[in-house]
Order: structure tokens, then sequence, then C-alpha cells
């Protein structure tokens, strides 16, 4: 397989001979405004441009996925760049719903068994916060478990937080690769995704994996900065298993 990163959430996996696109933002830098009740109030997203031109990265695409429907992971330009026939995987029927009314006519809820193209995906919880109140504002979200005889298995976590229910993702796919948004975007109301200790707490429940930290650096709220993890990983020992890509950045397993 090979995992690009493009800018935020935003990938292009390859597997099994297929083309992924997972949670295109694809806006120019500075298009939206900052979110509300967030950090630097004085910034517009996307903070940093795209790393490769958008023809590069929806060429021969085979489908997106969208883990779930914020903006920093389906934005306007990739609701209407994206071809409206193009396979689509979605995390529920609402946003099925939401996803068709834009035009798409190719939409598919991911379950715990769907099959595309010989590879398996398997939809997986997430948190997109710690309180009560929060994951009410924030809404559902979901991960993705890539699976194929001839792959490593890959474990996309999405934008949630360390808790029980990515454990339990862990411990039922053993997956030799995982994808963590580990920016520490922050809200009034606290952390919406993994910050350096989550990654710690995946680490310690997957630590033959291979981590690649995304969702850093590229939104107004976020926290953790690519340096910083990387020298708590040297700190805690553990670089070696942590990835920290550049925008634009690809590894081979
Ligand atoms: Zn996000």
């Amino acid at each position: 397989m090979d995992i690009k990163l493009i800018r935020n959430a935003t990938l292009v996996i390859e597997y099994a001979n297929k083309k992924f696109l997972v949670d295109p933002m694809l806006a120019e830098r500075g298009t939206y405004p900052a979110l509300p009740e967030t950090i630097r109030q004085d910034t517009f997203n996307p903070l940093v441009s795209l790393p490769t031109t958008l023809d590069t990265i929806l060429n021969g695409v085979d489908a997106v996925i969208v883990t779930h429907l914020h903006r920093d992971h389906f934005d306007d330009i990739a609701k209407n760049v994206l071809p409206k026939d193009i396979k689509m995987f979605v995390q529920n029927e609402a946003d099925a719903k939401e996803v068709e009314n834009i035009g798409f006519r190719n939409v598919e809820v991911l379950q715990q068994n769907t099959v595309f193209e010989g590879i398996q995906l398997v939809k997986t919880k997430g948190e997109h916060g710690r309180s009560e109140e929060l994951l009410k504002l924030m809404g559902e979200v979901s991960g993705v478990v890539f699976k194929h005889p001839s792959e490593k298995t890959l474990y996309v976590a999405g934008d949630t937080v360390w808790y029980d229910g990515v454990q339990e993702e862990v411990d039922t796919h053993k997956p030799d690769i995982i994808v963590v948004n580990g920016g520490d975007n922050l809200w009034s109301l606290g952390p919406l995704i993994m910050g350096k200790e989550d990654i710690y707490e995946v680490y310690k429940a997957a630590p033959n994996a291979k981590i690649i930290s995304v969702h850093m650096e590229a939104v107004n709220h976020w926290i953790l900065s690519r340096e910083e993890l990387k020298s708590f990983s040297k700190e805690k020992g553990i670089s070696a298993n942590i990835f920290v890509p550049d925008d634009g950045e690809s590894y081979t397993f």
C-alpha cells in the first residue's frame, strides 16, 4: 500500500491496486473563516496550500471515503470537483442523504463487512471529543479499516480522541498501520481529536504498528505541532513507530 498525506485529513491511499481519496478538503489556502470558539480567529482555513494539483489528486480515484461531513473533511471544492458518479462511502444514512442531495449518485453507507473491488472495508467507531456536550455538538464520526489478502491491515481512525472504542478497534483488527488525526485541535469545550498523550496510548495498544499522525497544522484550531510530536516521540523512545508526514509526503508499506 501507499499512503500519501495531501493536507489535514485528506489522504490518497493506494491499496490492493485501488486508489482511495479520504476526507477531501480541497480548497485553496485561506478560503474559509476560522472555526468559532477556537484559537487563531484572525486566520483563514485551510492554513496551508495543497502540496499538489487538484488534477493529480483526483486522477484515477476509484472511491472516496468521507468519515464525516465537517468542512475540514469534505468541503465545497470537493463537492464541486468530484465527479457525481464517483463511488462515495459515508458513515450513515443521514450523511448518505446529504451527499446524495448534493448530487452524488453512487453513495454507499460503510458497514462492518463492506467489500469494494475485493477489499474489505470495515466502519469503525470514534468520539469527536470527550464531554457529552461536545460530542453532541460535533456529531457522529467514523473511521475505516482496510483488509485484503495481499496487503497489511490499515486502520484510519478519523476524527476521534483516544478512548476505549479505539482500543477495541485495535484489539479486533490488529492493524499493522494506523493513521490517527493528531493535531490536538481544540474547541472551547475541549480537544476534538488526538493529542500526543492519545497517540502514546495508541502506541501502547499497538506497539508493533506504524502510526501515522495527520490532521496537523492545517486548520486554525490546531495545538500540537509536528515538531512537538516528533520530540515527544523521541523522548518516549517510540520515534521508530510514529510517522509525522509533511503535506505531500507518502509512505509505502
Ligand atoms: Zn477534522
